[in-house]
């Protein structure tokens, strides 16, 4: 069971009580409400401010309007994980990993979240039968490497719930590295507790948690536990689609010794087009990264193809072949031509 989350602002009328959004827009937002999950727990509440209109958080946690506006291209699924699931809460896309999915419950509802039409509040997570099946089935694939544990936010379990997992998973000797993907650690960091970190320590296994902010905040307690941390953003129109912000945001991981790892391309998720950026403007900003920032702290920008095909780098790409020779970008925009001798 997730553990309740005390004052997180979950209705419409909550949000408006808290002075996050305006009583004559109440309405209008209604219905979105209604369709999409609501939370914003006091850590992200108290960043939001709603005299702002331009607001970086208010955009990625507060109901919009446009959420209704469904395009053709958008997906109820949009990265496919229905068409790789062999068993209930698991996704085996790649050989050497595994998803699983543990809970549908998030600590905040993002409006631009990819898996908005299997998370929310009273969506079943993974029963103790569902589970011990996806453990059947990682236990039968010995090239399973890495377990990706995910959800739904799968640290909103309690830290009992968390330490019985770890256990099963690190009980599974092919299996080396745990990965837990997590927004709690910026959107509700109180609830990163010292037990709920010691419950995810699992022996002489690699324990990684990718943290998810779209824009720089603080971080806690898991690194003290032994746990190294990665991050995790997606590039979003009015939240961080811009060169300073990018930057600032990588730098902050970095400092926090969390390792930069993945810008994601927004995916085609319901509702989302007033977020979403072109990939060119997203090849631009990495461009731009590149000549701020040293590698440790570039992120790869990535898209997940539609329809499972997996995840790949979408550049910008530095390097074209040119007869036998390659013509090389460097990060300022000058072109060498590079005699490939070997
Ligand atoms: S925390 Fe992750 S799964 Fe939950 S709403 Fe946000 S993006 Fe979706």
């Amino acid at each position: 069971m997730a553990e309740p989350l005390p004052r997180t602002l979950t209705t419409m009328k909550a949000l408006t009580a808290a002075g996050l959004v305006a009583p004559e827009r109440a309405p209008s937002l209604e219905p979105v409400g209604a369709r999409y999950a609501i939370a914003v727990p006091p850590a992200l509440a108290a960043l939001i401010d709603p005299a702002d209109p331009a607001d970086p958080i208010a955009r990625q946690f507060l109901p919009d309007a446009r959420e209704l506006d469904r395009r053709p291209a958008e997906l109820d699924d949009p990265i496919g994980d229905g068409l790789k699931s062999p068993v209930r809460g698991l996704v085996h896309r790649y050989p050497d990993r595994v998803l699983l999915k543990l809970v549908s419950v998030c600590a905040v509802y993002c409006r631009f979240c990819f898996r908005r039409e299997m998370v929310g509040p009273g969506t079943p997570g993974l029963d103790e039968a569902a589970f011990a099946g996806a453990l059947d089935y990682i236990r039968a694939h010995p090239e399973i490497w890495e377990v990706v544990i995910t959800g739904g936010d799968p640290l909103a379990l309690s830290a009992r719930r968390l330490a019985a997992a770890t256990a099963a998973l690190a009980a599974i000797p092919h299996v080396k590295v745990l990965r837990w993907h997590s927004r709690l650690p910026v959107a509700a960091p109180e609830r990163v507790t010292a037990a709920l970190a010691r419950a995810l320590v699992a022996g002489d296994k690699a324990v990684y948690v990718a943290v998810h902010s779209n824009h720089p905040l603080a971080l806690t307690r898991l690194r003290a536990a032994g746990i190294e941390l990665v991050s995790q953003s997606v590039l979003l129109k009015g939240v961080n689609d811009d060169v300073a912000t990018l930057e600032a945001l990588m730098r902050a991981f970095v400092e926090a010794r969390v390792k930069p790892y993945y810008l994601h391309h927004p995916d085609l998720a319901p509702g989302t087009t007033h977020l979403r950026v072109k990939i060119s403007e997203g090849q631009a900003l990495m461009r731009a990264l590149r000549r701020r920032l040293s590698g440790l702290a570039m992120p790869t920008y990535v898209i997940d193809i539609p329809g499972a095909h997996g995840k790949v780098p979408i550049g910008p790409n530095y390097v074209e072949a040119e007869g036998d020779d390659y013509r090389i970008a460097a990060p300022g925009g000058d072109e060498t031509l590079y005699r490939d001798e070997v």
